[in-house]
């Protein structure tokens, strides 16, 4: 491409209000626009670089054996109500806009898979793909709008889904090591009850949405989904007695009931939190001094919808307010209580009754906890459940996920003619959440130093003069060579200074760069240098092309 013919509009200075790397530097090299919060225009040259993460997926799924499907987004409005699944509009013939591929790959596998000799299958799609955030985006780290990469596997039995689980996990390293990223590879929370395990594709970012653990002396990663630790023990005296209630007016929060006199210290209290999941009431304590993970909530009770209930559906069901609740004597909504509670004795908690508390509650006891779980959110510095270690959070931004969704409704003939139900795997890529981390991780002060696997163009040709007749014409000459050589170029042929096309090719992050000035080119050579180097060498006009070529294979290897 001539870059006179190009709409690359970059900018000088740091838009106001961009305040990561990736976000100030894809606006000013002229690759992405804002629309809305979480929402961007992607420009021509960021278009050319989200081809290229495409296909190098596509080349490693291909590899695999993946094979990618076209289906319709379109469903017949009601369907996905009926399995739980978002319909984002619908219109007057009875069709919705649908988000998720499952239900047309399980409808054509239901259909057509009928025998083992036919698995495994790994199928997937590329697509538009939104999420409902009511949270305000910060730049292009926090999307409602991306393209999913949405892949299923079919397998057999499970040990068939283990090796395509691990088969998948294998490419998606692969794909974003040739995209010049580093990945950390996170436990995560179960997407369904039945799953078996999950994995999240994370990038250590500050400015990332997401938090994980990480040990610091094992291997222990893992979201905070998913995350547990090792709490020290603490020691109850022994209590006998039955709770005794007690006056706290005016005490609302652990807190306060921490400095109330006769209150108790937060490891010692009952926090009790009321949430309606998927509509049914269910009360769930933690210890006064833990925070409730809603996303361990929703994995261990399979819960689509968590909302928590308000004060005054709270104050008619269990007779207080929010501050003054408890889950003694409670029978008409099921318990679910924290693993840190197990055998805790002596432990104070809400009366409810407004301005009450107890004190002397145990918790086998006393309260009817239908479920124990893992309910917590774990805190930086505590044990690592693995080892003797100790974790630390750091933020994250997440790009892919990995999912054994485990047996499913299918079912094929297995060998001895019997149906048997197929395993399902489900694995997921956000495209655009590549092209932000790369630029995250591969930036100078002068711009973007993009990876050749994804970069816009290989090489710029930036003659100092384009009109000088000696310069243009070399730097034709070069661009027809290149480009028969099938490598990707774009010649900077604009009427500019020399200083201003230096710096914009600084900052839009050309690979190679081959610099055509007179004084140079009366002695036959040009310029060629590397954008993430800034090394420099004359070269003979003869051997450009073979230099730039061997030049792009050596100085980057993926
Ligand atoms: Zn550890």
């Amino acid at each position: 491409m001539y870059w006179s013919n190009c709409f690359i509009p970059t900018l000088r200075e740091n838009p106001a209000g961009a305040d990561t790397p990736s976000h100030q530097l894809l606006l000013r090299a002229g690759m992405v626009r804002p629309f809305a919060p979480g929402i961007y225009t992607y420009l021509p040259l960021a278009q050319r670089s989200l081809l290229k993460i495409r296909a190098r997926i596509r080349e490693e799924m291909e590899q695999a054996g993946a094979q990618e499907f076209y289906l319709p987004a379109l469903h017949l409005t009601g369907t996905l109500k009926r399995l739980g699944q978002k319909e984002e509009s619908h219109n007057s013939a009875g069709f919705s806009f649908a988000a998720s591929s499952q239900q047309i790959f399980d409808q054509i596998a239901g259909n057509e898979l009928r025998s083992y000799k036919q698995l495994p299958q790994v199928w997937y799609q590329i697509r538009p793909d939104f999420r409902d955030d009511s949270q305000p985006a910060s730049g292009p780290l926090r999307l409602r709008q991306f393209t999913l990469l949405e892949a299923y596997s079919f397998d057999v039995d499970l040990s068939g889904l283990n090796r395509s689980f691990q088969l998948m996990r294998e490419i998606f390293e692969r794909i974003f090591s040739r995209c010049g990223l580093e990945l950390i590879i996170a436990e995560a929370s179960l997407p369904e009850i039945g799953a078996l395990e999950a994995n999240r594709f994370m990038v250590i970012n500050n400015a990332g949405e997401e938090t994980i653990a990480q040990c610091d002396s094992c291997s222990y990663t893992a979201d905070l989904g998913k995350a547990t630790s090792r709490l020290p023990a603490i020691e109850d005296e022994d209590w006998s007695e039955a709770p005794v209630e007690f006056p706290t007016p005016g005490v609302r929060t652990i807190e306060a009931l921490t400095i109330f006199p006769g209150g108790a210290p937060a490891e010692r209290q009952i926090k009790t939190l009321v949430y309606l999941l998927d509509g049914q009431m269910v009360l769930a304590l933690v210890r006064g001094d833990h925070q409730l993970n809603e996303t361990k909530l929703a994995a261990s009770t399979g819960a689509k919808e968590i909302l928590p209930a308000q004060p005054d559906v709270i104050k008619q069901a269990l007779g207080a307010y929010p501050g003054s609740l408890g889950a003694v004597g409670v029978t008409r909504f099921p318990i679910i209580a924290d693993h840190a509670l197990k055998g805790r004795k002596n432990m104070t908690t809400g009366a409810n009754r407004d301005d009450f508390h107890l004190r002397g509650v145990s918790l086998e006891r006393d309260i009817k906890v239908r479920q124990w779980a893992d309910l917590r959110t774990i805190s930086e510095g505590e044990g690592c459940p693995a080892c003797d270690g100790r974790l630390n959070l750091a933020g994250a931004v997440e790009i892919a996920r990995i999912s054994k969704l485990g047996q499913s409704v299918l079912s094929v003939l297995d060998r001895e003619g019997k149906g048997t139900s197929v395993a399902v795997g489900n694995y997921v890529i956000v495209i655009e959440q590549i092209l932000v981390c790369i630029v995250e991780g591969h930036y100078d002060r002068d711009g973007i130093i993009w990876p050749l696997a994804v970069a816009p163009f290989s090489v710029i040709i930036t003659p100092v003069n384009y009109k000088e007749d000696a310069l243009g014409e070399a730097a034709d000459e070069i661009y027809r060579k290149l480009t028969e050589s099938n490598i990707e170029v774009l010649l900077d042929d604009r009427d500019e200074r020399p200083g201003v096309k230096f710096k914009d090719a600084d900052l839009i992050g050309v690979p190679l760069r081959i610099t055509i000035g007179s004084k140079k080119l009366q002695q036959g050579k040009v310029e060629l240098t590397v954008r993430s180097t800034k090394e420099s060498q004359d070269i003979d006009l003869d051997s450009v092309i073979d230099v730039a070529r061997e030049k792009l294979k050596s100085v980057f290897v993926k």
